[in-house]
């Protein structure tokens, strides 16, 4: 039985990290989806951690071995207590290179039982992130295809009374 994890704090969930989680998904028997609370991200996150577990669990219903967990420790701690032996990062473009890379060293520090492993973003969403796409929200852009739908109208309802508090 081979579990691997996904962890991040997908506020919210995109197109880019569903795309990793489907490929994560075909090489593991069971897959975790992590969520960071990550309180202090990017000035506090807009949605909750139910809300951003929620919004996961909605859009990997099709796909059973998939689960989605909240934690607040560290992932390799995480890794550990749900028996992942993999923990399965998507990388942009250069950008994240520095980044996770920097991370991959330090929890293999922590744990050399558990392997940091990545995956390519798709062109398509190659400069796709959470924070840009609350952006373009935030402005009313289009987000369409960016994130699900259910993420989509979420998104709508939570940003509409900041654009309607705009002068
Ligand atoms: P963000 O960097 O958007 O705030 P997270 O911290 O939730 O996102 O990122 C979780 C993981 O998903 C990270 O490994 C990140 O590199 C990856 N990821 C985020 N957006 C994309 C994307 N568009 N394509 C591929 N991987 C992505």
């Amino acid at each position: 039985m081979k579990r691997g994890m996904c962890p991040g704090t997908f506020d919210p969930v995109t197109s880019g990290h569903l795309d990793i989680i489907e490929r994560a998904a075909t090489l593991f028997d069971e897959l975790v989806v992590a969520v960071a609370l990550s309180p202090d991200k990017g000035g506090g996150p807009l949605f909750s951690i139910d809300e951003r577990c929620a919004f996961i669990e909605q859009a990997t219903e099709h796909l059973p071995h998939v689960s989605v967990r909240p934690f607040d420790t560290l992932l390799m701690d995480f890794a550990a207590e749900v028996g992942a032996t993999a923990i399965i990062k998507g990388l942009r473009a250069v950008t994240d290179f520095e980044r996770e890379f920097q991370m991959a060293q330090l929890n293999y520090r922590i744990s050399t039982e558990i392997e940091t492993m990545f995956i390519m973003a798709i062109p398509e969403y190659m400069y796709l992130s959470s924070s840009a796409v609350k952006e373009i929200a935030r402005h009313g852009g289009p987000i369409e295809g960016l994130v699900p739908l259910h993420v989509h109208d979420a998104l709508e309802e939570r940003l509409a009374g900041s654009r309607l508090g705009r002068t």
